[in-house]
């Protein structure tokens, strides 16, 4: 009866790409929202005591209908992005914070969920779904269930307005990477790049209808144009316009910082919290605001000598080799590329011929069949949202169809810059026992191919590539049937990073290295001199790198926690402030990437950046237990399966690490991969 695609039902194994248009969205997503609402509504008039089988399976099918509809629009925003979708979309998000809200404001939910918890029932549920039950009482709380009624409808004002400020945050980024581009018309302004990155700049002039070569601020035109171009004017123009992105004029970002942080930090008190950073932490592993702030700030102790050795090392070079007698902001990424080709004598653009995708693809899915037993296989009969993506199933050790993923690999218009992994479907057990399986998305903007040259990557792009993967493990490899929890969900975004930079390990190692790293024309395997050269490399600048993650994590950190944005101290007075007590470099004033820092006002990761690091000491320690056995150890990675990948958020991450490992993380094994040693 109804023909709209979005709506086809729960049971369908994949969305419906190809059908979906923007009209279909809006009346969808109207439909399931309803839906809920009279299902809720109905659920609450009940008499009988709630069970697991008659409040949470029915909300467990309510949101994963509303997910079928949300979803696949959601990532057509950022892989399609049209004008016609644009404003659907930013409508769909207001029409889902404020049903969220109301859920979020559910009296009679909370005390049904609450009933639950404290009835007899609960001590009989699996783990999983008493997990899901305390995630879901204690989400209640931090969104508001506790507060009197009039500051509840301020609480939800302000859930939507941050949602909406989120929104046109990056939009505004988004607009600015694309609203420069530097069309070069003389060769010689090319002088220094190499030929691969100016074919793709003639493509993309090419493809625009332009003369000559185009770069743009998107990362794979932007970095290798920052290594390798001599033309200093021209470098110098590029890094202006992209570390000053979002800051002015229409598409200025500092008043919806400020108005960001002055409402999360409100709501933040409003919830009895010191501040937004609290509240942060009231879902994460970290346990206190000094822990964390103590947490990067002896990282960067440890790690300042080193960095400033690299940086004086760099200078010298600069001035010595490259004539530079000041190292600018725009010569840093030019003078290190070359640093480190003399010091190691190759480059990135060395190593792509080595890795051609579908080797690299080979070797990746072969290295996750070594370690896990699985086996990856394409299919090609499913439809897609662009001609570029591909589909692909994963089998376990008895042949058993467990997940699939989409690899959407290339860089092109309209497609969100960076790589991330994200949930298509999610693991779950069905009310009528059937088994949903996970399928997950893989995003990448990687060069694509050239004419007849296949896509080359850079041992970057490949890093890249195994870290979304290991996020694409941790969602597919899932044991949880329990939809709250399984996969990625419920797992704290500070151990989130675990399974991805855990799997990046496996790109260093010979080992594995040798499965897939072979000269595209003549099938050479990477030369040992170059293997070696490239991990003599890997710490290359790795004090300066780690120094600079810092100073983002302790920005961000104290702009949650110990900044008031109506007071006399700016935003980009703190920054400055962290700058001078952790960076090693200074960058100009007209720097303002805070303008573009979307990870924190328009991703997840507010008084969360500090994840990375946090979550690197994790993955790094956990990786040492391979080193301590070898590399492909299968029991050590069937460990690494069952207590990490398998249980999702439906246990304590410390206490399945303390499984794993036999003890609490320790930072040593991160401090050694990243070649910092601390003295005595
Ligand atoms: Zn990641």
């Amino acid at each position: 009866m109804n023909e709209n695609p979005l709506l086809q039902g729960l049971n369908a194994e994949l969305p419906p790409f190809p059908q979906i248009r923007p009209e279909h969205v809006l009346p969808a997503l109207d439909t399931v929202l309803n839906e809920s609402r009279a299902e809720l509504k109905r659920l609450l008039q009940s008499e009988q005591a709630p069970t697991w089988q008659s409040l949470m399976q029915p909300m467990e099918t309510m949101e994963e209908r509303i997910g079928r509809v949300w979803g696949p629009v959601s990532h057509l925003n950022s892989v399609c992005d049209s004008d016609a979708l644009r404003p659907i979309h930013q409508q769909c998000l207001m029409k889902l914070t404020a049903y969220q809200a109301e859920l979020a404001q559910n009296e009679a939910l909370y005390a049904a969920i609450k009933a639950l918890r404290e009835g007899p029932e609960f001590a009989r549920l699996a783990d999983d779904q008493q997990q899901m039950i305390e995630y879901a009482l204690r989400d209640f709380r931090l969104s508001g269930a506790e507060l009197p009624k009039e500051k509840k409808a301020r609480f939800t004002e302000i859930q939507m307005r941050l949602s909406e400020l989120g929104s046109t945050f990056e939009q505004h980024v988004l607009d600015a990477t694309r609203a420069f581009e530097l069309v070069i018309g003389d060769e010689a302004d090319l002088a220094g790049l190499p030929e691969t990155i100016r074919q793709a700049a003639e493509q993309r002039a090419r493809e625009e209808g332009k003369e000559g070569w185009l770069f743009t601020l998107d990362a794979p035109s932007y970095i290798p144009f920052m290594q390798y171009a001599e033309n200093r004017a021209l470098r110098q123009r590029m890094y202006t316009a992209f570390v000053s992105r979002a800051s002015e004029g229409e598409l200025d970002n500092s008043p919806i910082i400020t108005e960001i942080l002055a409402l999360r930090q409100q709501a933040a008190a409003m919830l009895g919290f010191r501040h937004y950073g609290d509240y942060s932490l009231a879902t994460k592993m970290a346990g206190s605001t000094d822990e964390v702030i103590g947490f990067l700030r002896e990282l960067a102790q440890k790690t300042r000598p080193m960095a400033d050795q690299e940086l004086e090392e760099l200078r010298a070079f600069a001035t010595d080799k490259l004539g530079l007698e000041r190292l600018e902001a725009w010569d840093i990424t030019y003078a290190s590329e070359h640093l480190r080709q003399k010091k190691y004598a190759y480059s990135q653009q060395d190593l792509k011929p080595y890795f051609p995708e579908d080797q690299v693809l080979a070797g990746l899915f072969a290295v996750a069949g070594r370690l896990y037993g699985i086996r990856i296989r394409a299919r090609d009969d499913v439809p897609v949202w662009h001609e570029d993506v591909r589909f692909f199933e994963i089998f376990d050790t008895n042949d058993e169809k467990i997940a699939a993923f989409y690899l959407d690999p290339y860089a092109r218009a309209h497609k969100r810059g960076g790589a991330w992994m994200d949930e298509c479907i999610s693991r779950w057990r069905r009310p009528d026992g059937s088994l949903q399986l996970p399928v997950a998305y893989l995003v990448c903007n990687f060069d694509a191919p050239v004419g007849k040259t296949p896509a080359l990557w850079t041992h970057d792009e490949v890093l890249t590539l195994f870290h979304e993967f290991g996020h694409g493990l941790h969602h597919m490899l899932t044991r949880v049937d329990t939809l709250g929890v399984s996969g990625i969900r419920g797992v704290p975004w500070d151990a989130v990073e675990l399974p991805s930079q855990f799997m990046e390990n496996f790109c260093w190692e010979q080992e594995a290295l040798d499965l897939f790293a072979r000269h595209y024309e003549s099938g050479e395997p990477l030369p040992d001199a170059l293997f070696d050269r490239m991990q003599a490399g890997r710490n290359f600048q790795s004090g300066m790198h780690m120094l600079r993650q810092i100073e983002f994590a302790l920005f961000d950190f104290l702009l949650h926690s110990d900044f008031d944005p109506g007071g006399d101290t700016s935003v980009q007075a703190l920054l400055d402030e962290v700058r001078r007590e952790v960076a090693v470099v200074i960058p100009p004033a007209f720097n303002h990437f805070q303008n573009s820092f979307s990870h924190i006002f328009a991703g997840g990761y507010a008084a969360g950046y500090y994840s990375y690091k946090w979550a690197e000491v994790l993955s790094s320690d956990a990786f040492s237990a391979f080193e301590e056995r070898a590399i492909f150890d299968p029991e050590t990675a069937a460990e690494f399966r069952d207590h990490i990948l398998a249980v999702g958020g439906s246990r304590d991450i410390m206490d399945a690490f303390v499984d794993f490992r036999g003890r609490k993380p320790s930072v040593d094994a991160l401090l050694r991969h990243s070649g910092i040693t601390v003295g005595p």
